[in-house]
């Protein structure tokens, strides 16, 4: 009966884990008839594949009675433990664990090993199984359904005639990427074209980060600076934009410019109604990101701006710009993978291949072709006036934080270009400067967002 009870709890915390987007799994720790200690799976949260539900429990467990020894406790979970759990038990010299449903593809209390029967091991666990296993099974059922569903809703998502999308297996085993897809296209301007982003961190976090990729990137680029925002307990949105990463690709070059590009980001910062923004734009994720906030400044609280530029059309395109659109043209099938690694020879083969994996063929690179083309050159040129309004913006209107990051090798837009840049910001301070780096400078982004998280978010670290 009192098991029951107890079991009762853990399932609650089962269920947060669920909501949470984490495999149900839920534990509570008993002290002398005492809960002292609940937690529930979050891997994926924490970034940490030690964080199942019974190491957080039986961790907050020890400090709270302030002894690394659980004696006179007894720990409910509602799934079978695992190994690593199982033994962390044993280290802890818990006197007796009870769990719900059996697990039987990683249980170690019985199912593929028995980690408590090791006669050879002097401290002995006694364990129960079983207890309102049926509820906790509904659940993890729930769950995979969900989520097979969500999956499978997505991918049999009509693909538009005029369009391409990168088979599913080409972003298999991506390294450092981990993030489970999310799916629109109900935005007014994709016409149906299905919008792929990430979609991380508690949705009621006080910070929203928008991390905007540019040519030929995609969201895979944010992938070192998405666990320091997240660690700070924040939500990070990431799309890919259209042509690009696990979004759907027009087959025709001139479906892309630069308002309807512009038009998809401000639907879909309406769509999922994102606030407390703190805006994070590098390339063409500035070009066309450093144009949204002033249509909605009311969203945006922050601004982490790394290499790019506002392309008003007032001054000639440089030299370096110039060089770029042309081998662009000349050497339309260029390799994405090796030029990240030119820049950036920290890159592993495999990092550099994901880069390519959106792009298995010529048909799906119609956005990396039009892109060059599409800044803004002339005063005139669409895109232009838009970016002399945001940039009048920036300069008179704009009342939140800016942080600057800049890779100072980038030849095209490294630091002249971003200096002035600067100057056109409101209370912009003075710029971190990546010696090292490149013009994807976000290779190097875990030491940027640690830093812009310091510059802007005032209370944090
Ligand atoms: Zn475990």
């Amino acid at each position: 009966m009192n098991d029951e009870h107890f079991m009762q709890l853990a399932l609650v915390q089962a269920e947060l884990a669920a909501a949470q987007g984490e495999v149900p799994v839920g534990a509570v720790v008993v002290h002398q008839g005492q809960v002292v200690a609940q937690a529930h799976n979050a891997p994926i949260g924490l970034n940490d594949p030690t964080a199942h539900a019974e190491v957080l429990a039986l961790r907050a467990a020890a400090q709270h009675l302030g002894n690394y020894r659980l004696e006179d406790c007894t720990l409910y979970v509602t799934l079978e433990p695992c190994a690593m759990c199982a033994g962390a038990m044993l280290n802890a010299r818990l006197p007796r664990v009870v769990w719900g449903a059996t697990e039987p593809k990683t249980g170690a209390a019985g199912s593929v090993l028995n980690v408590f029967a090791q006669a050879a091991w002097n401290h002995h666990t006694q364990h129960l199984g079983g207890v309102l296993a049926h509820s906790s099974t509904a659940l993890l059922q729930a769950f995979f359904q969900s989520q097979r569903a969500a999956q499978k809703q997505a991918s049999s998502w009509p693909l538009r005639d005029d369009a391409l999308r990168t088979p599913e297996a080409c972003f298999a085993d991506l390294p450092d990427y981990p993030w489970q897809p999310n799916y629109i296209n109900d935005l007014p301007s994709l016409n149906g074209l299905r919008l792929h982003y990430l979609d991380e961190g508690p949705k009621d976090a006080e910070v929203t980060w928008l991390c905007l990729h540019g040519n030929p990137a995609w969201s895979y680029l944010y992938r070192k600076m998405i666990p320091v925002f997240l660690q700070a307990g924040h939500r990070v949105v990431a799309p890919d934009m259209p042509g690009f990463g696990k979004s759907d690709k027009p087959k025709k070059d001139n479906a892309h410019s630069f308002d309807w590009h512009r038009q998809v980001l401000l639907e879909l910062v309406e769509a999922l109604d994102l606030q407390d923004i703190h805006l994070v734009v590098q390339d063409w994720g500035g070009i066309l990101g450093l144009t949204l906030p002033m249509h909605a400044p009311e969203r945006y609280q922050g601004l982490l701006v790394m290499n790019t530029t506002l392309a008003t059309g007032e001054q000639p395109l440089s030299a370096g710009f110039l060089a770029w659109r042309q081998m662009c043209a000349d050497k339309p099938l260029f390799d994405v993978g090796r030029l990240l690694g030119r820049g950036n020879p920290q890159m592993s083969e495999a990092e550099c291949a994901a880069y390519n994996a959106p792009f298995p063929d010529a048909g799906h690179r119609a956005a990396l072709r039009a892109f060059p083309p599409m800044v803004p050159e002339f005063a005139h040129s669409e895109g232009a006036d838009m970016s002399r309004q945001a940039q009048s913006f920036w300069r008179d209107v704009w009342s939140g934080k800016s942080f600057m990051a800049i890779g100072a090798q980038d030849p095209v837009l490294g630091e002249p270009v971003m200096q002035a840049l600067r100057q056109s910001i409101r209370h912009c301070p003075q710029a971190l400067v990546l010696p090292e780096a490149g013009h994807f400078v976000q290779e190097h982004g875990e030491v940027i967002a640690t830093a812009a998280l310091k510059a802007l978010v005032a209370h944090s670290l």
